[in-house]
């Protein structure tokens, strides 16, 4: 990682993570030119940071239909902003002149100093899957650092890997969560430990079909070195294990919420075990906590994914060493991110709890089967998804629905077919005036709402059509229950 001095690279997208690629560059003597097609005031920013630094920063409308020349020449690499799909004209362009095209995390891995234990770089433990990665990595981010190590969690969750990579203060091991679209773009990494937690339809515009998208999550296996972490519950898991090239020695390691057979992690009684990671010379699994402290770790809620997020999050501290006390009191001091089953206010015996996060069908059927009695809040953007099975599943535990959003009568008509006595309620943005419009959607929901129900926001679609994400619809749901709260929960009941 010596020869960067004059190398030309282009970095596609000046976000976050496009920031700190071209800083490290720059800062290893590498020609940097940045591309965005974004010029609002925070690319501005960035771009004016960089171009002290020495890189050309080109923004603007068509800025990324062409790959640009690098100091009157073409460029050795390209570093893609990881939502960039293969057809983007840029990348495009650069895959035809046979231009490598690495994403931030292949950066990250190939810079990595080795600063960590043992004057080695510090490993990585990876994880990636539909849904529960941010959940899984901060859980295992908590349950490191119960073990006494410097640890993190980087990736897709916040912070750029690369920021956690050439951190001042040296880690002793990374917790990564990877999207399948970084891992499109990865190639060398090696992680320690990797996981896929579960393979679900999402983002199949963009991979291009199941296959591609099961591909890219399979990848994170790719030379993996002491376990592969699997789904028991999730075939296409294990099946990517099967097929993934490690390095020898590496073992196949299984999650399951049943009890576990051997080189598995799961449940016994409410106790989490592990007999896979069995300290030498004992008999016995080792235990893990119980679903006790899975519950306090989800904020109040035993929900059965975060049993699943749990044992995934414990099989990669065991294959790092941490031991099995460790492992418990992680979970214990673990707490949920926000927007993630998380109770927000208990008004006349109903529950009011804020799923935001569940954005695609597979998130919600997991945060429905959570509770017994519901009345569901969804709708948005469908992003293609079809909700028939979700419906169908959940059906019995439906005591009503409040749909909104742009695809709302796609969930209306599967309920229709699987669920036709569930009464719903439909909220249209342009009907509710000035009053905002969760606060219609609270009142009708709690009209649906018998005491000892759960209003729950799961809406299994994106959000963008009314929010500026998920977590500005969850803020808003939050908002609404919290000022019928204040009044007494009056009106509209
Ligand atoms: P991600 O980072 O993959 O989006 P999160 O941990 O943020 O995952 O969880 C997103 C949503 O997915 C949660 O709000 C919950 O509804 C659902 N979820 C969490 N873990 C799982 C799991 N293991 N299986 C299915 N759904 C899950």
């Amino acid at each position: 990682a010596n020869g960067w001095p004059g190398v030309r690279v282009v970095v596609a997208g000046i976000g976050v993570s496009g920031f700190a690629a071209a800083d490290a560059l720059l800062e290893r003597g590498a020609q940097v030119v940045v591309v965005d097609e974004r010029d609002g005031p925070g690319q501005r920013e960035r771009g004016i940071i960089l171009e002290t630094l020495g890189a050309t920063i080109l923004l603007g409308e068509g800025r990324t239909h062409v790959l640009p020349q690098v100091d009157g020449g073409p460029p050795d690499l390209v570093i893609t902003s990881p939502g960039w799909p293969p057809s983007q004209p840029l990348l495009a362009e650069a895959a035809r002149a046979r231009v490598p095209i690495w994403g931030e995390v292949e950066l990250a891995w190939r810079l990595r100093p080795a600063n960590g234990p043992g004057g080695r770089p510090a490993p990585w433990l990876t994880l990636t899957g539909t849904n529960g990665k941010t959940t899984t990595v901060t859980m295992l981010e908590s349950m490191l650092r119960a073990a006494g190590l410097r640890a993190t969690s980087a990736g897709n969750v916040g912070t750029p890997l690369l920021e956690a990579v050439l951190h001042p203060d040296p880690f002793d091991v990374i917790a990564v969560e990877l999207s399948s679209f970084q891992l499109h773009w990865s190639y060398s990494v090696q992680p320690q430990a990797a996981a896929v937690l579960n393979v679900a339809d999402d983002h199949l515009d963009w991979h291009g079909g199941r296959e591609a998208y099961a591909a890219a999550k399979g990848r994170i296996y790719h030379d993996a070195e002491i376990a592969c972490v699997y789904n028991v519950a999730d075939p296409v898991t294990e099946q990517l294990v099967r097929e993934a090239d490690v390095i020898e020695g590496c073992r196949a390691i299984g999650f399951t919420l049943g009890v576990p057979g051997l080189s598995m992690l799961g449940v016994v009684e409410n106790v989490l075990c592990d007999r896979a990671f069995v300290e030498e010379r004992a008999t016995s699994a080792a235990e893990l906590g119980t679903l006790e402290d899975v519950e306090t770790a989800g904020g109040g809620t035993l929900a059965p994914h975060n049993v699943a997020n749990a044992l995934a999050a414990a099989a990669l501290a065991r294959a790092h060493g941490v031991p099995a006390y460790a492992v418990r009191d992680g979970l214990r001091g673990y707490r949920p991110e926000p927007h993630r089953i998380a109770t927000v206010g208990i008004l006349r015996g109903v529950t009011y709890v804020d799923d935001s996060k569940a954005t695609n069908p597979h998130a919600a059927a997991a945060s429905l089967a959570a509770f017994d009695s519901v009345v569901w809040v969804a709708g948005g953007l469908a992003k293609g998804a079809r909700f028939d099975d979700l419906v169908a599943a959940n059906a019995a535990r439906l005591r009503g629905a409040v749909l909104i959003g742009t695809d709302r009568e796609l969930v209306r008509e599967a309920l229709g077919r699987h669920a036709p006595d569930v009464p719903v309620v439909e909220v249209d943005v342009t009907e509710t005036g000035d009053v905002p419009v969760m606060d219609v959607v609270v009142a009708r929901a709690g009209q649906l709402a018998r005491p000892g129900d759960t209003v729950l926001l799961a809406p299994a679609c994106a959000s963008m059509d009314m929010f500026t994400n998920y977590a500005e619809r969850g803020d808003a749901f939050a908002e609404a229950v919290r000022s019928r709260l204040g009044s007494g929960g009056s009106g509209g009941s």
